[in-house]
């Protein structure tokens, strides 16, 4: 068995691995590196192959040509709905032979994608419930068995991926916590994973971006929590409300609606990828507060709707996009007086997320803040608990499933190299059972 680290083993972003078992290639995950291009969020127009190559915002899968593996792939995993982790499959599938598997919130969210960039692949897409299982037909004419084991992470039917081989069983477990008050979807399946650790897990490849930090992942009962105190305790009510929050967090939206519905306001969803993950969840009958939202899309629909809610902006709760003071994001156009709705002092607005620590991030997010204080808006940032597991989540991890080798994904250096160390202190050794291997290169178990 060998493993090949394509993406997400050098940055935060495009992730991807490709797990070569014999004559037989599986792909788990193609995702895009965002930074290059986050000013392009509320782009109009399409992205190309070749400029997304260029720029280094899609996994280096030629690799696999080079190899002469590219005939061999008999499918591509994609374990949630995440840009970092399904984005890049409209601008690569096409180059194998090999069906697309997900849940069906992520492959709802994947043709979405694929209409907005009015791209087609031939590939066949395929709708895995969380907690089932399905077979891929391999090179001999047999069939290898694939697990989608339902976990809990900040978008919905996130699942682990657990390919069951002769040698044992892979288990790719991108991106992931244990949240055991999940808002909105099941638990962990954690007795699948004791199943999985009763038959063998060979190799497990492990979300490592909060290795270094020593806690447990909060659940998302607690950014709810954090919300309530928020919206329902701080005098708002002749307050304009904006809340901006992770447009694939469908879970923590419902808290934000059911909040907005308390304080009997219209609850308004305004921006492109915000439309873009609810109607994915409308349409797979996964959004429970469908009917209590309305919402803007089209540039003259948004301002007609901003010209009336700005005579009476205390009725409403504004829910858009922006969290990370995207250019052309909503927030970012009202903070520029770009539309029809004034922002006053004692206007709320509410970051209901965590600004990703990307250079360009922080620059976008503190001109935004800066302009926004300039209006006197009260500001109300981190409300919010992560989607990653913590050092001590990865250290139940890895003593339930107890696998045979660790190869650290999901980060640079520094952030696999703290997995490593937990790994390390758990009884692995590095270079023999937990392998640190950057973006293209491989690890032979
Ligand atoms: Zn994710």
């Amino acid at each position: 068995m060998r493993i090949h680290t394509i993406g997400g083993f050098n940055e935060v972003g495009k992730n991807m691995t490709a797990v070569e078992v014999g004559e037989d290639v599986f792909l788990f995950d193609a995702g895009l590196f965002l930074p290059p291009i986050v000013e392009l969020e509320e782009r109009e127009g399409v992205m190309e192959e070749r400029k997304l190559r260029a720029i280094n915002a899609i996994p280096d899968d030629l690799i696999l040509d080079s190899k002469d593996l590219r005939r061999k792939v008999r499918a591509i995993l994609v374990g949630h709905a995440h840009l970092d982790h399904v984005g890049a499959v409209p601008y690569i599938a096409e180059r194998y032979n090999a069906e697309i598997y997900g849940t069906p919130f992520t492959t709802a969210v994947l043709k979405t994608l694929m209409a907005d960039e009015k791209k087609e692949i031939k590939n066949p897409i395929r709708s895995i419930q969380p907690n089932s299982n399905f077979k891929v037909k391999c090179f001999d004419g047999k069939e290898k068995e694939i697990d989608f084991v339902n976990i809990t992470h900040s978008t919905i039917q996130t699942s682990l991926m657990a390919l069951h081989t002769k040698e044992g069983v892979v288990l790719y477990a991108n991106d992931f916590k244990f949240d055991n008050s999940p808002q909105l979807g099941n638990k962990p399946n954690y007795e699948k994973l004791k199943e999985l650790q009763k038959e063998g897990v060979k190799a497990l490849i492990v979300d490592s971006l909060y290795a270094s930090e020593e806690r447990k992942t909060p659940s998302e009962k607690v950014a709810r929590t954090l919300l309530e105190d928020v919206l329902l305790t701080t005098d708002n009510s002749k307050s304009a409300i904006i809340v901006t929050t992770f447009s694939s967090h469908i879970a923590r939206l419902k808290s934000i609606v059911d909040f907005g519905k308390k304080l009997d306001r219209k609850i308004v969803f305004v921006g492109r990828s915000l439309n873009k993950y609810v109607g994915a969840a409308i349409k797979e009958n996964l959004c429970p507060f469908q009917k209590d939202i309305s919402v803007l899309s089209y540039r003259k629909q948004i301002e007609a709707g901003f010209r009336k809610i700005n005579k009476n902006k205390d009725h409403y709760l504004i829910v858009c996009t922006g969290h990370q003071g995207e250019p052309g994001s909503i927030l970012d156009r009202i903070s520029k007086n770009e539309t029809p709705l004034e922002l006053s002092p004692r206007d709320h607005v509410i970051f209901s997320s965590k600004t990703i620590p990307a250079e360009i991030n922080i620059a976008n997010k503190s001109h935004l803040e800066k302009r926004l204080k300039q209006k006197g808006v009260r500001i109300f940032n981190d409300v919010h608990v992560s989607g990653h597991a913590g050092r001590e989540d990865l250290r139940d991890f890895i003593n339930l499933v107890q696998p045979e080798h660790i190869i650290p994904a999901h980060g640079e250096l520094a952030k696999l190299s703290s997995m490593a160390e937990l790994a390390h202190e758990m009884g692995y050794s590095l270079g023999k059972t937990c392998h640190l291997s950057p973006n293209l290169h491989h690890v032979d178990l």
